[in-house]
């Protein structure tokens, strides 16, 4: 079966040969036409940008004699919402206890925190790793080249992260099958874009469980081997856990590469492609599953 131009010109934005892979645009094609009654024309919108917090003038402060100049320090005072208040959390709640959490020392260095983006009810849920300089600067999840690369991996499937937000017609067109929502596993960048820290991960991890509860996605992406952490509990490479269907919650997972490093290893990019694949088959089967019960 012959490839579609506009899947052949995704393919080829991600640097794949389109040739090999046309036994799997049979499982995209029936994958769209079992899901899709209706055209979606959504439109992108950006999460509410998270002010940095500031430290407010100390009555000494203001006191002080007006040679003095006062240097503002932010003090790292851990605020902790609990487990189980998040847990019960809506989602306006959850992103006002993100823009105003200062659990973890990444607090300190943030511009924005990056809740996430997408259709609050999306088939598709995409977990990623951290925040680097661009994600920061925006308060969005993905941008970049790297975001680049997952949408156009994204549309490949027929896939959008674009959804208006609190626009009720949009609301209305946008068909969950057709989008998904993206979170990281930590909300706040780590500095010089290293790597988050097991604690890190630990004090995020409740508001990750809680966007998943929230978007009862069909299928999950674990892009990385931060979000492989957070979610199935592995520290084995990614490498090793990739080609085959995981269970978070019941719901069937895929592990694959993170964009960010496929762009450095343009090699691994068709083992993505792979990965994408098996997550259409699998959403495929399951839509498949629904329709016929
Ligand atoms: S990374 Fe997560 S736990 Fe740490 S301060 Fe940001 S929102 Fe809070």
């Amino acid at each position: 079966m012959a490839w579609s131009a506009r899947q052949a010109l995704m393919l080829k934005e991600m640097g794949l040969r389109v040739d090999v892979r046309a036994e799997v645009q049979a499982v995209v094609g029936a994958q769209a036409e079992a899901q899709s009654s209706q055209a979606a024309t959504p439109r992108s919108t950006r999460p509410e940008a998270t002010p940095r917090p500031t430290a407010a003038p100390s009555a000494a402060a203001e006191k002080s004699a007006p040679t003095l100049v006062q240097t503002p320090v932010q003090i790292h005072a851990p605020r902790r919402v609990g487990v189980d208040a998040i847990a019960a959390m809506d989602w306006s709640e959850l992103r006002s206890a993100i823009a105003s959490c200062t659990a973890c020392k990444l607090s300190q260095g943030r511009t924005h925190t990056v809740f996430g983006v997408g259709h609050p009810n999306a088939h598709w849920m995409v977990v990623g790793e951290a925040p680097g300089e661009q994600e920061d600067a925006q308060g969005e999840p993905f941008v970049g080249k790297s975001g680049q690369l997952l949408d156009n991996m994204l549309r490949a499937l027929g896939l959008s992260r674009d959804f208006s937000q609190g626009d009720a017609q949009g609301d209305a067109q946008a068909d969950p099958s057709k989008c998904v929502y993206i979170a990281n596993s930590v909300k706040c960048r780590p500095p010089g874009n290293r790597n988050p820290a097991p604690d890190e991960l630990a004090e995020c991890e409740p508001f990750l469980i809680r966007q998943v509860a929230l978007v009862k996605p069909k299928i999950i992406l674990a892009m990385g081997r931060f979000a492989v952490q957070s979610l199935l509990r592995s520290s084995d490479p990614i490498g090793k856990l990739r080609g085959r269907v995981h269970q978070y919650e019941g719901v069937p997972l895929i592990v694959t590469y993170h964009p960010a490093y496929l762009l450095r290893n343009l090699e691994e990019k068709a083992r993505a492609w792979d990965d994408l694949c098996l997550a259409a088959q699998t959403y495929a089967e399951l839509a498949a599953v629904v329709t016929s019960s």
